[in-house]
This record gives structure tokens, sequence and C-alpha cells, in this order.
């Protein structure tokens, strides 16, 4: 058995009515629990583990017949049955792309693409992506290996669109780039996209005045907050600022639209549920769950109910401004269940932090998050910022003071977070900086293990 050839590359299907995408849904879920039943012995195990039959689907409603499955689980699955495990559902004659997860979590799971899949990846990105052969894009961190970035650029090359992969290059190079062949689009991650303006900014060039109108943040959350789109935007003369989001074993899930920073996902590819974390009951619309992901059209690698570990809260069903039909992720994805702190009895987000350091005038983006134990046992949490290079700036500005930026952060942090951090305030340029491509690692936790966790119980 093959799965049919389905329609991706249709913008239309971005705007139906939810009735008739369930309808859509349906049909395809049905058509896939058959497909890895009868094509893959690891899902047929896990299906007959729970006693559901491919006929006792018919429809999304019966989604909670079926098995959810984990990042640990496939990683297993891997080791014990080399390369790719037992739910590759194609022939080797059949694959175009390999990718693997990116690893931050382990080892990585390696992800192989028929051209069937690869083609509906370039689609879905054709189908909502504005770009024509007058647009030139800018890549800063190298893609290799990032199966959505990837797909994404082949997808703008189709449309006619120049796409200049720069991401081995130094950031100066890039910046020489920018001002000779002005990019209408620069793609990177939000840290190295703040640090490639600072590094203009030194050499007396302005990234603002250079006609760029989107930039599109990839890798790393960031873009969510709404401080620091507002910062990147800003640096980029009011580019509008888009935020990706996939993950490679699933599929490129969705984004955000002009009207709303919502993260739009692509329910006609990829089913969406919300799930209380570490349990299987779904959570109401509005409430932070574990969101979970059943590919609904991919043939190679197909995943049930994939736990993937970010929490985020879904939107009800109703239609975002732009007229997109499909549920969305509010805000976006807040946090990945293994990243939330817990400290001295409460938790938070890594990105509750950076939200409160953009808040705070004169205080640079970089910044270290560090938690240690004292002589006595005692839990420390520290905040490392930098104060903003205020040298180059035209602006009438008096720069804030070291005592000053860290008092005002201090009670920022107390809000955020509910607890206390201690302020450290050091000169510009002072902590590392993440490598183009790297995912910026700014949380050094050298607690005690029992620090990190028992406390909050
Ligand atoms: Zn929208």
């Amino acid at each position: 058995m093959r799965l049919p050839d389905y329609l991706v590359n249709d913008p239309g299907l971005l705007t139906i009515p939810r009735d008739r995408l369930r309808d859509l849904q349906g049909e395809r879920l049905r058509a896939m629990v058959r497909y890895v039943y009868e094509r893959s012995p690891f899902w047929r195990e896990k299906l007959e583990q729970v006693g559901t039959a491919p006929e006792d689907v018919r429809g999304v409603d019966d989604i909670g017949r079926l098995p959810t499955c984990t990042k640990q689980e496939l990683q297993r699955e891997q080791e014990e049955h080399p390369p790719l495990g037992r739910y590759v559902c194609t022939d080797r004659a059949e694959w175009v792309r390999f990718f693997a997860t990116s690893g931050t979590t382990g080892r990585p799971l390696r992800r192989v693409f028929s051209a069937r899949d690869w083609g509906y990846m370039i689609d879905r990105f054709t189908r909502q992506s504005p770009w024509t052969p007058d647009d030139v894009i800018l890549l800063t961190l190298p893609i290799d290996g990032a199966a959505g970035p990837t797909a994404g650029m082949e997808a703008a090359a189709h449309a006619g669109a120049l796409v200049i992969a720069g991401g081995l290059w130094s950031t100066e190079r890039k910046i020489d780039t920018m001002v000779s062949l002005r990019p209408t689009s620069i793609t990177g991650s939000t840290s190295y996209l703040l640090h490639l303006t600072e590094v203009a900014r030194k050499k007396g060039i302005d990234l603002s005045s250079l006609g760029v109108r989107t930039v599109a943040c990839i890798g790393e959350p960031g873009a969510a907050l709404d401080s620091t789109r507002a910062k990147i935007s800003g640096r980029f003369g009011g580019a509008a600022v888009t935020d990706g989001y996939g993950m490679t074993e699933v599929f490129p899930l969705g984004g955000n639209c002009a009207f709303d920073r919502s993260i739009h996902l692509a329910e006609d590819i990829v089913l969406v549920e919300c799930l209380r974390p570490g349990g299987n009951e779904p959570v109401e619309p509005g409430e932070l769950g574990e969101l979970v992901y059943t590919n609904i059209v991919g043939d190679t690698q197909p995943l049930l109910r994939y736990r993937s570990g970010d929490l985020g809260r879904l939107s009800d069903g109703s239609p975002c401004g732009c007229g997109v039909t499909h549920l969305r992720i509010q805000g976006s994805v807040e946090g990945r269940a293994d990243d939330m702190i817990w400290y001295r009895g409460a938790n938070f987000f890594p990105s509750a932090v950076e939200s409160a350091i953009s808040s705070v005038e004169g205080v640079a983006s970089e910044h270290q998050i560090v938690l240690t134990d004292d002589d006595a046992g005692f839990p420390h949490l520290t905040v490392r910022v930098e104060r903003e290079d205020t040298r180059d700036d035209t602006r009438q500005y008096v720069a804030a003071s070291a005592h000053q930026i860290g008092s005002a952060l201090g009670i920022a942090l107390k809000e955020a977070l509910g607890v206390t951090a201690e302020v450290e305030v050091l000169p510009s340029g002072a902590l590392p900086r993440p490598s183009p491509g790297a995912k910026a690692r700014r949380v050094l936790d050298q607690r005690h293990q029992s620090n990190r966790t028992e406390e909050a119980r």
C-alpha cells in the first residue's frame, strides 16, 4: 500500500472552513494509520500494544486511540535497528534527502525524505511565501543539515529569488554583502542577527537603511518576544519579523503572519494536540500543555502522536486576522519541558529572563543565567548582562550607570520570575557570543542535581 498523492501547494488550503479541514484530516489520518500498520513493524507493534486496529480510526476524534511516541523511544529504535529504525516506510531508492536532528537533547535522530515528502516540504514553503524574482535573500547561518531552512531556500530559488548562502562567511563579509547586494530578506538566529547589527554599528554602517523588508528568525525562539521582535525590526529599519517553527523529525510546522505573532500551524499536514505535560488528557484551548504532532502526509518516517517536549498554548479554532483557519500556538512555543528551570520552589523558562532584560533600557541582549550552590548548599541565581555599547549612537542618550541598570533589572526579574536574582552588569562584549548557526547556550546550571528539581516539590 502507498499513501495517495496530496495537494499541498495551494494557498486556498490555509483558509478552508474548519469542518472541511477536519474531514480532510480524518481522511488523511485514516490512510496514514492503515499505511503504517502495513509498512512499519515499529508502528504495528505499538498499535497492537494499545489494542487499536486500523479500522478503529475513522476520523480525528479517534486520535486518542493511537499510541504516542517520544524522542527517546525513536533514539532507541534507531540504535536497535540502525540506521533509521523500523518506522521507515519507503525504500532506499525513493530517498533524496538525509538530515539529523540537532541533538540538543541526546543522540541526533536520523531523518530521510522521499522525493514525494521533500516535494511537500518545498510546496509547504511556496504556498505561503510571497517570494518573487525581485527578492534577494541572505542566509546568515550555515544550513547544512538543517531540513527546514534547506527546504525554504530551495523554495525561494524555485520562486525565482536570488539566494545568498553566506552562513560560513565572517560577519564583516556578510555586512559587506548586505551593503552591495541589498537583500530584501535576511535569515538567521535572533542572537546572531542582533550581534550582526552590533558589529555593523561599530563599523559605522546603518543596516536599517538598506531596505530589508523581512527578517526570518530561525533556530531558536526569541523573535516571539515582543521586545526582541521590536528590537530586531528597529535595527533593520522596521522590517517585518517572522518566526519559523518546525521539527526535523516531523515537518516544518508553521510560522507567524503580519497580523499576529502566533505560530500558524499547517494542520492539513500535521495534526496537533496539546496534552497535559506528563499525561495523556488534552488541555483546554489557551492552557499550557505539551504539543503533540501527527504527520498525516509524509510517507517516509511517519510519526503518530509525537510528544515534542515543546510547551505552548493552542488557539480556540477561530480564524486569524489574515484569514488562516488552522490552529495557532499563541505567542509562540513557551519553552521545552526539559528547559524549565526549577529554583527555590518557583519555575520559569529562560525566555522570561530574556523578556525582563529587553524591558530595561541600556542593556545589551546577550546574557547568562547562572545557577550555583553556596557553601551552605543553598541555590543561587545570578543573571549576567552587558551594558549596551552607545559609543556610535547618534541619538541623544545618557548612558545608564551599571548601578542603575542592576537595580532596574533586579526589579524586572523579581516581577517576571517571582524570585530574587543577583544581577552582574558587565562591559559591552564581555560575554561569549554564539558562533553563527549554533544555538546560544545561556543557562549555566552548576547546582548539585538534588537542587535542580527536588526543592520544587
Ligand atoms: Zn495570521
